[in-house]
């Protein structure tokens, strides 16, 4: 069994990464992000409820989100990949306490670590497909015809959290409440920090070589 948990600020390339490795080993692949958006989108009484946050830059309230984890969070299967959780403190305590309590195996904790203005540079020119949610890069994986999704046809679409603003704001909550966690996770055997601001492929390889 191969767990994974994936750190990183926003735009780190959590999501992509999380998305090859999870198909490459057969992972549950559990992004909160992903869930909230979701929920969002159906207009569910717990999209509403954290609505405002998500759309703001904060962190959405520790309960709804421990919530989330310990209903998907089960011993079978090849493993889990965590992506977008744990953010805080408390989430990554409460974590433990589930891997306790399910009797799951420790997590690989992969620390990608990219600077602040390939961050800016990668999230400003995000784009998703609103149908397919594929999601583009107007830089290095940009769709044929201009912010057209090469699938569907349809325009691309740019998070409502990628605007400037609003990005600034996921970075000081990244450094206050996420940060730390570094911190916490260094004491573990399997903690690695990988070297984030190369290509994808290089990302994708430096993680896979530690996991053999
Ligand atoms: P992400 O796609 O991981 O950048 O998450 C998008 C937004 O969802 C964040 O800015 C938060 O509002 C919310 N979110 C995702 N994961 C968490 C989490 N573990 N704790 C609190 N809020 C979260």
């Amino acid at each position: 069994m191969i767990n994974i948990i994936l750190l990183g600020a926003p735009g780190a390339g959590k999501g992509t990464q999380a998305n090859r490795l999870s198909k490459a080993y057969n992972l549950t692949h559990i992004s909160t992000g992903d869930v909230i958006r979701e929920e969002i989108r159906n207009n569910t009484n717990f999209g509403k409820k954290v609505k405002s946050f998500a759309d703001k830059g904060l962190l959405v309230p520790d309960e709804l989100i421990i919530e989330i984890i310990e209903s998907r969070l089960h011993k079978e299967g090849n493993g889990y990949l965590l992506d977008g959780f744990p953010r805080n403190l408390k989430q990554a305590i409460s974590l433990d306490t589930m891997i306790r309590e399910k009797k799951l195996d420790y997590p690989y904790i992969f620390y990608i670590e990219v600077t602040e203005d390939e961050l800016v540079k990668r999230l400003t020119n995000r784009r998703y497909c609103p149908k397919c949610n594929k999601i583009y890069s107007l830089i290095n994986n940009a769709p044929e015809n201009n912010e057209i999704c090469d699938k569907c046809r349809v325009k691309l679409l740019k998070r409502k959290d990628d605007e400037v603003t609003i990005i600034k704001k996921r970075f000081e909550v990244f450094k206050s409440e996420t940060y730390p966690l570094l911190e916490y996770y260094s004491k573990s055997e399997k903690f690695y920090k990988v070297e984030g601001d190369s290509s994808e492929d290089k990302v994708y390889k430096s993680i896979v070589d530690i996991i053999k």
